[in-house]
């Protein structure tokens, strides 16, 4: 009995890890969100359980607690379950959660780590995170904020430390993020690039800067790279 907290990546089957695959392949029971796509739903068995765990925008959570205690009574009957999650299980996932809960109730997992979106988005829309003798780091932010409540971010901090930054789950309010980056010191003409659905037949690319970037209309999933090497494309430099 192991509970799998596996990272499926952002979403092309071909970037689930192989340790990823072979797990699925063999388990008895998969814990999946929304965003796992069939593909690779489909590589678990006919005959393994499968659980959503996942909310649709606008209806009820299924809550930690909930999903924890359907990871802890599967592991505990002795299955071998995988607990499928977009990206990498530790980056904005609350893979940390789930492994101490399971770490609690004594039943054995294991970390498999995926390709997070905040890697993949940028590279599935051409544009580098670094760039050597330029940009020297990348920051990776959730926009995320719990409603009514002040972000927990500091923005102004964020534009002063240079390099590319990458946000998630920001796509309801990369407008009011935009004026935060720009008091702090960010160029209204900074380049972002917004990728929505990355690496799946549904990816969308929308190149603007950060004045204009909250008026463009991005949806969700969308991940957001802001920087100089934001206005590259690497699809399209001159051969
Ligand atoms: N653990 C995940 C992140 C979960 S938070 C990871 O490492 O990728 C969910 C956010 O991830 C979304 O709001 C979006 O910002 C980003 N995301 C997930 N899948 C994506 C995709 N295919 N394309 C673009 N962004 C994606």
């Amino acid at each position: 009995m192991t509970v799998y907290l596996v990272g499926a990546g952002p979403g092309d089957p071909g970037l689930l890890t192989v340790r990823g695959a072979e797990l699925l392949a063999r388990c008895d029971v998969v814990v999946h969100d929304r965003l796992a796509g069939s593909a690779i739903l489909d590589m678990a068995p006919e005959s393994a359980e499968r659980v959503n765990v996942g909310k649709a925008p606008g209806d009820a959570p299924v809550s930690q607690e909930d999903i924890n205690a359907v990871l802890i009574e599967r592991g505990l009957a002795g299955h071998e379950v995988v607990r499928l999650k977009g990206g990498d299980p530790f980056v904005f996932a609350r893979g940390g959660e789930e492994a101490q809960a399971l770490a609690g109730a004594g039943v054995p997992f294991e970390v498999v780590p995926g390709i997070s979106s905040a890697l993949a988005a940028p590279a599935a829309a051409g544009v580098p995170l670094t760039m050597r003798h330029e940009v020297f780091s990348f920051t990776v932010v959730t926009g995320h904020q719990s409603p009514g409540s002040a972000s927990p971010v500091d923005w102004r901090a964020i534009a002063k430390v240079g390099g590319t930054i990458v946000v998630l789950m920001a796509a309801a309010r990369i407008g009011g993020i935009a004026d935060e980056l720009m008091e702090g010191g960010l160029a209204p003409d900074t380049p972002v690039t917004a990728v929505t659905w990355a690496t799946t037949d549904r990816q969308e690319v929308v190149r603007t800067t950060l004045v204009e970037v909250g008026a463009a209309g991005v949806k969700a999933p969308a991940t957001f790279v802001i920087g100089s090497t934001a206005g590259i494309d690497i699809n399209q430099l001159p051969q």
